[in-house]
């Protein structure tokens, strides 16, 4: 079996499910008790709180866990909009759901007005029509994302930071795909919110975090207790907080070998590609190495009549993502890959890699496509495209 939707999510790390198991066993106390074994679950918390923020150059204080980034997204948005009175928000149209539906949800239900920047068919953002949107709406909330999750194009968030600054803006970036595989360094980055997920970076799913830089101060989405300087009520995920400590230090103790080894298998996998299928239709821009996520890979495939690719792959043991345009496979395609006006004919797949994959994999994952694609339909693929 072959898993290439580590984009999805991740396996865990046995290193890190050895960090949360003693607090799902005998350090099973509740961080607001006072006694000892709360005192203990309450240092765990802090000290993973320190240790994302050290890596992250930000502080402590402005780090707040939540269920995951699709939580800590809400709580930004509907942050800003309760709290911080925005009511002009720009974004793009190849966010993920999190913010795109949160922000349909409060333009249809609390008048807010949401612009969208315009995005080319390699799903590049024109920073110039930021600009230009930001002249006309200065004081706005900005919501661009650092790397796509479907096609794995990269934002220049620094440049975006920077933007948003000189119109006095407030940014928040969607992290998730970046986070623990690139560096993000908050004290040059000028954002005011990012957000974490720890299934994406092989820590445990349902524990994320929201950064929220210090002179911005919201109320929350989930009322109740005290936990979380009252941000977000709730008794901690203290094992996930671990796990998602834990997961993101091992991320960043071998970021750059871990960035070359995902270089690698994504630079393997397009070439022996190419040897195969003369011409290959990328989805954004992810066979641009230095514009695009090492771990993305978003392809075309001619469409296999009414059986869909990604069903036979799983069939051969190789697990991938659809995220087709819409098509008559797929009643609901993906936003993006509509958005980038992509060929219907095709089939979209998403590869998407993690430091457990190997070259090997890619070869056997190249033989099994050359064998769907017979020669007759390689000649009347590069006719199609
Ligand atoms: N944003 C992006 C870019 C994502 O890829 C994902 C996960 N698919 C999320 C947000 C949501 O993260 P979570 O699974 O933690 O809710």
């Amino acid at each position: 079996e072959i898993y290439f939707d580590n984009a999805a999510t991740t396996p865990l790390d046995s290193q890190v499910l050895e960090a949360m198991l003693p607090y799902l066993g005998k350090h099973h106390g509740n961080p607001s008790s006072t006694h000892q074994y709360g005192r203990r679950a309450k240092d765990a918390v802090e000290s993973a709180r320190n240790t994302i923020a050290t890596l992250l150059h930000a502080s402590p204080e402005e780090i707040f866990f939540t269920s995951g980034a699709t939580e800590a997204n809400n709580l930004a948005l509907a942050g800003s909009i309760h709290t911080l009175r925005f009511r002009h928000f720009i974004t793009s149209p190849l966010e993920h759901d999190s913010v795109l539906k949160s922000l349909d949800f409060y333009r249809k239900n609390y008048q807010i007005r949401v612009s969208l920047v315009e995005t080319d068919a390699w799903g590049r953002v024109n920073l110039g029509h930021l600009q230009y949107l930001l002249q006309k709406n200065p004081a706005s909330f900005v919501s661009l994302m650092h790397g796509n999750n479907e096609i794995g194009n990269l934002n220049e968030i620094e440049e975006i930071g920077n933007i948003c600054r000189t119109y006095k803006a407030v940014f928040h970036s969607d992290t998730v795909q970046t986070l623990g595989k690139r560096q993000l360094n908050l004290s040059k980055v000028p954002v005011h919110f990012l957000v974490g997920s720890a299934h994406k970076f092989h820590g445990p799913k349902g524990i994320g975090f929201l950064y929220v830089n210090k002179q911005i101060h919201l109320q929350p989405l989930i009322h109740g207790g005290s936990q979380e300087k009252s941000l977000r009520a709730g008794t901690e995920n203290v094992a996930g907080i671990v796990g998602l400590s834990t997961a993101l230090s091992l991320a960043y103790e071998n970021l750059d070998d871990t960035q070359k080894y995902l270089q690698k298998l994504k630079g393997y996998l397009i070439r022996r590609l190419k040897e195969v299928f003369p011409q290959l239709t990328f989805n954004g821009d992810s066979d641009q190495q230095d514009k695009s996520l090492p771990s993305i890979v978003n392809i075309g495939f001619p469409a296999l009549g009414d059986r869909a690719l990604v069903d036979i792959l799983n069939e051969k043991g190789i697990y991938v993502s659809g995220g087709s345009a819409c098509s008559n496979l797929v009643e609901h395609g993906s936003h993006v890959l509509r958005q980038l006006g992509r060929n219907l004919e095709l089939e979209n797949i998403r590869f998407s890699f993690s430091k457990y994959n190997t070259l090997a994999e890619v070869d056997y994952l190249v033989k099994v496509l050359s064998n769907i694609y017979e020669p007759q339909n390689v000649l009347q693929y590069a006719g199609a495209v």
